[in-house]
């Protein structure tokens, strides 16, 4: 296909928005940390007595343009828990995954995701945040198309500017990609690869940075049955490996029972009775 420079632009631009996996907004190209990267240290995961990576408290967002309302009063997940948060489409699940990564913003109410309070930090932060924090696996894969394999899995360093593309890096990206089964397609355009090959390139994608959080939305949506197993066992695998804790929101219950725990959309509107939903 012929594209001209300011099509290929808007389209680099329209993917990584919506990608956001490394959390570098495309329209800032100036460098929040210029004089050095900042760690997910630094946003309080390799503490130690942390009793919980993801703690949201009396949440409530809206989307003006839908009308739709989402309140949580109390969610949390553990350090190196694998937890499953299930609801019919259109529930929210997405919007509670842009919330914890900081992609929206709550009206009101409390989202710690390490020691970081996501809704607090200003934009520069929350991207680097993300980059640093969380890796993103999406159920609609949101691949660069006309990008190869191996140039996917590294998209987060090819985005973000606080992260430094290095020899390392490339490699680890290959060991990944190996890794998953798609050694020999590193070089491929993902245009030719499978859905199930194209979900393991999303899923190297968001393992590239070691994120001690994993967020994955239906990441198994669009997949057969054996793609499924696939895909679940790597993000496992590197949660185990990595003590990386791994939240997934999905509604396929097949695969549940992998999961620590499962938590139903239903029980965030039991969990309060409507008196004790005012705050003070
Ligand atoms: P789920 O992931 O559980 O299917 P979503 O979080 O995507 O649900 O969406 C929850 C509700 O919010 C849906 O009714 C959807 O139409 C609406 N919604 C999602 N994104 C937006 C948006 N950007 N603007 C307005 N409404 C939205
Ligand atoms: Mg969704």
């Amino acid at each position: 296909m012929n594209r001209t420079r300011a099509g290929v632009a808007q389209l680099v631009e329209r993917n990584l928005a919506k990608v956001d996996v490394a959390g570098s907004s495309p329209v800032s190209r100036s460098n929040p940390f210029p004089a050095r990267e900042a760690t997910s240290r630094e946003f309080g995961f390799a503490e130690r007595g942390e009793p919980a990576v993801i703690s949201v408290q009396n949440l409530e967002f809206h989307y003006r343009k839908s009308g739709f309302s989402l309140h949580i009063p109390q969610f949390a997940v553990a350090r190196a828990e694998a937890v499953a948060v299930i609801g019919p489409s259109g529930s929210g699940k997405t919007t509670l995954l842009n919330l914890i990564s900081g992609v929206v913003v709550p009206a009101r109410g409390k989202i710690r995701v390490g020691n970081a309070e996501v809704a607090r930090l200003g934009d520069a932060a929350r991207r680097a945040f993300r980059i640093r924090s969380i890796g993103m696996v999406f159920q609609e894969f949101e691949l660069l198309e006309y990008l190869s394999v191996l140039d996917n899995i590294l998209l987060p360093y090819r985005i973000a500017e606080s992260l430094r593309l290095s020899v390392e890096v490339r490699e680890r990206a290959k060991q990944l990609g190996r890794r998953v089964g798609l050694g020999d397609q590193l070089g491929r355009n993902v245009t030719q690869l499978s859905h199930g090959e194209r979900q393991r390139v999303g899923v190297c994608r968001a393992l590239l940075t070691n994120p001690p959080l994993l967020l994955a939305d239906e990441p198994t949506g669009n997949l057969d049955p054996s793609n499924k197993g696939r895909v679940l066992d790597i993000l496992f695998e590197f949660a185990r490996e990595h003590g990386a804790t791994l939240l997934a929101v999905t509604h396929d219950h097949d695969l549940l029972g992998r999961f620590d725990r499962v938590v139903d959309f239903k029980q965030f509107q039991q969990a309060v009775r409507p008196e004790e939903e005012v705050e003070p």
